[in-house]
């Protein structure tokens, strides 16, 4: 019997929706990062360390992780292609080498075609991050470039947050510390009938809270 292929006419969406990465000059960078940035400014956010980076949602008017006293720091995306202008990536950028991005943004009035390289002075996680910026009209024309992509909707998907543009693994907390409390003043009335019910509460009051709040480490 004959093989047969299943042939499609185009690919599915998932597929049309390309995917882009977070590059850092980190170990997997060998502490050395370089590219050209193809946004004309930087997209800061401030997020919460919680084993990774997540978006801080109190532009909502409410982020679990603010209310569970997790502090924020900030972090500055920006589209970007490497040296030969093939590969696509979101570059990061700290607040210590933005003074130089703003200057050339004031200088130029867009980032569009900066030719950034970020080093560590010692090959450390956390030492001094350095930057260089060249100038677009030194290395190619802007014309030259590959147009940006959509950064939002990239770091929407890296961050993945739903079609609200809300991020569904924020810890549920918003509302039930409330409820849990009257939950549990219900449960304490009731066992004062008795020593064996009253430390029976006390363990449930354990529970909930426990149940209630996230384990970040998941
Ligand atoms: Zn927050």
């Amino acid at each position: 019997m004959a093989f047969h292929l299943q042939f499609s006419e185009a690919p599915s969406g998932e597929e049309v929706s390309r995917s882009y990465q977070i590059l850092r000059c980190d170990a997997e960078q060998k502490y050395k990062l370089a590219g050209f940035i193809l946004s004309p400014r930087i997209y800061g956010v401030d997020v919460h360390y919680v084993g990774r980076s997540v978006p801080c949602m109190q532009h909502t008017g409410d982020c679990a992780w603010c209310k569970l006293g997790r502090p924020t720091r900030w972090v500055g995306y920006a589209p970007c292609a490497d040296h030969n202008r093939q590969k696509l990536f979101i570059m990061e950028f700290t607040p210590g080498v933005m003074p130089s991005l703003v200057e050339y943004q004031k200088q130029f009035g867009s980032l569009r075609g900066a030719m950034v390289h970020l080093s560590r002075r010692h090959p450390r996680p956390n030492a001094r991050l350095d930057i260089n910026v060249l100038a677009a009209g030194a290395v190619l024309a802007p014309g030259d470039l590959p147009p940006m992509f959509d950064i939002e909707a990239a770091l929407a998907k890296i961050f993945g947050l739903d079609a609200e543009g809300k991020d569904p693994t924020q810890p549920k907390i918003a509302k039930e510390p409330d409820a849990a409390a009257a939950k549990i003043a219900d449960r304490i009335t009731a066992s004062l009938l008795g020593k064996k019910a009253a430390s029976d509460a006390a363990d449930g009051y354990k529970d909930l809270l426990e149940t209630d709040y996230f384990d970040p480490s998941e």
